[in-house]
């Protein structure tokens, strides 16, 4: 097979392009905070985008995908602050200090 081969039936998880397969296809305000959204309202829509991610099949590529290249968002499970905590910092983390602002005060 061709490296760039994606016409055979691997399973998704082999496909390089593994975002056909995404649950999350056409649901991407699950995935992303609207501007000035509330804590109580991120962990409601972030539950829901977890329960997508769960039934994935391509969640491993998602989640690596993310943390390489410092991806903004909920993927593959993990909020900015769980990628942040393993050292996939975003260039501009304002979840995290949010967050960690409120835990400090
Ligand atoms: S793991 Fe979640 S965010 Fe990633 S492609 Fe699947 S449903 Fe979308």
């Amino acid at each position: 097979m061709h490296l760039y081969d994606n016409t055979t039936a691997d399973a998704p998880e082999n496909r390089l392009n593994w975002r056909e397969f995404a649950r999350c296809k056409g649901q991407l305000k699950l995935f992303f905070a609207k501007r000035a959204e509330r804590p109580q309202a991120r962990e409601r829509r972030e539950a829901k985008a977890l329960a997508l991610c769960g039934e994935c099949p391509v969640r491993s590529q998602c989640r690596d995908h993310a943390r390489n290249n410092r991806e903004y968002g909920f993927w593959a499970g993990e909020a900015e602050e769980d990628r942040h905590l393993l050292g996939f910092t975003v260039s501009a983390p304002i979840g995290v200090r949010a967050r960690l602002a409120r835990e400090t005060a």
